[in-house]
């Protein structure tokens, strides 16, 4: 480690390594400093004893619709087209998910059921609330009880430790619903994975930054040890005011990670899709085989089980903030604050307490980095 750099940049996530690559290809140094002990952040990703990969802290689909991110990123990865296909198993049986037509038929035991007779359910079903004020009533004005019981209710209150009721109505609007037959998740253009995985993917950018990149160290233990021009803060807003405030709400969960053998998944599969949706009672909410889209090809597979979790400082990573009235009201304060700290950039997910998809995260950091770029010292 050097006595002094151009940025220190705190946390070795996609928001920091993105900004260490472009500032170091202005000849600018960086020193990068991470807490946990890889690169990647929260989309890192590892190989399982059977060379299979799996996402260490929950599933990782990248997906954009922004050329620039696209052609950013694929200067540092190939790419694997993907398919994010997700059911729903209840009642015994696996559900077509997002509720779309297929849904409907086996909800209705009506293989025969056209689009108008979804439309026409829906149009006795839903609820008339013209501006949803939370989660439940969005799902509820959406597509009527029968389905908010069924598909939300329980998953929503499992993923999130808290009623749809007290959740803004964004949380649950995230879901699609089709009255066709589309079973997409996700619309983006561009669907696919790192073709060697997220970590490859970031080992190259940290390898084009040039930027020193220090593992296993809280920032805080290096600030009396360096000197540098301008700090870029990735880690949670509320933490670098020391929670002034009180600490801001997160979710989030554990995931367990089950390497099956060959003999446990005579089909080669698991599960019959990439993801399935538990909204019953079991402690788990989903369980991810990646394989049905990393385009590995292997006799064994392997499943990761998310159990949702609450949030402690130190104890745990903060995964979801959690929007709502009053963690919003919380937010503002240390955004207000954030936003009068000399010499200081906050961007990312925890930094920007922002629920924020990757090609969301990539983006931001490229426009970030055109405001650094004229700014010296
Ligand atoms: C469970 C889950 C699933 C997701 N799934 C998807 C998905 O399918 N598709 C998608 O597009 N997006 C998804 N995302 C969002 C995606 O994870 C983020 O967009 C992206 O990881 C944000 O990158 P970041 O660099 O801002 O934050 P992070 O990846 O969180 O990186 C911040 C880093 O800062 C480090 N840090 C924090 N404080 C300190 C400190 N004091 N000192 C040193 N280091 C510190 C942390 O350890 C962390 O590694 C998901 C997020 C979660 C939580």
């Amino acid at each position: 480690m050097r006595d002094s750099y151009d940025y220190l940049i705190v946390g070795a996530g996609l928001s920091g390594l993105v900004l260490a690559e472009r500032l170091g290809s202005l000849g600018r140094s960086s020193l990068v400093v991470e807490r946990r002990d890889h690169i990647g952040g929260n989309c890192h990703d590892r190989k399982d004893r059977n060379g299979l990969f799996y996402h260490v802290y929950g599933p990782h689909y990248f997906r954009t619709n922004s050329e620039l991110v696209r052609t950013y990123l694929s200067r540092f990865t190939a790419w694997q087209d993907a398919k994010y296909r997700v059911n729903v198993f209840a009642g015994g049986t696996y559900w077509s998910f997002p509720i779309n037509l297929g849904t409907f038929r086996q909800f209705s035991r009506n293989a025969a059921a056209t689009e108008d007779d979804f439309k026409a359910y829906i149009a006795r079903s839903a609820l008339p609330i013209p501006s949803p004020a939370n989660s439940k009533e969005a799902i509820l004005a959406a597509v009527g009880p029968e389905l908010y019981e069924f598909f939300y209710r329980g998953y929503t209150e499992k993923q999130w430790g808290r009623p749809a009721e007290a959740l803004d109505a964004s949380v649950c609007r995230r879901i699609p619903i089709h009255t066709g037959l589309d079973e997409r998740y996700f619309k983006d253009e561009f669907q696919a994975l790192p073709r060697d995985g997220y970590d490859a993917m970031f080992e190259a950018l940290v390898e084009a930054s040039g930027a020193e990149v220090l593992l296993g160290t809280d920032y805080r233990d290096v600030l009396p040890r360096v000197r540098y021009r301008h700090l870029i803060y990735t880690g949670p807003l509320d933490e670098y005011f020391g929670s002034r405030f009180g600490p801001l709400p997160y979710r989030t969960a554990r995931y367990a990670l089950e390497e099956l053998g060959a003999e446990q998944v005579p089909t080669g599969f698991a599960q019959p899709v990439l993801q399935v949706n538990y909204p019953g009672p079991e402690a788990f909410t989903r369980t991810v085989e990646l394989k049905h889209v990393t385009g590995q090809s292997s006799a064994c597979s392997n499943l990761v089980r998310e159990f949702p979790a609450e949030y402690r400082p130190g104890e745990s990573d903060p995964n979801y903030p959690v929007p709502g009235p009053e963690s919003d009201t919380l937010a503002a304060k240390y955004r207000d604050l954030a936003e009068r700290e000399p010499g200081v950039t906050f961007i990312g997910r925890l930094a920007q307490y922002r629920y924020l998809n990757m090609d969301q995260v990539v983006g931001a950091a490229l426009h970030t980095f055109e405001k650094l770029r004229d700014v010296r010292g």
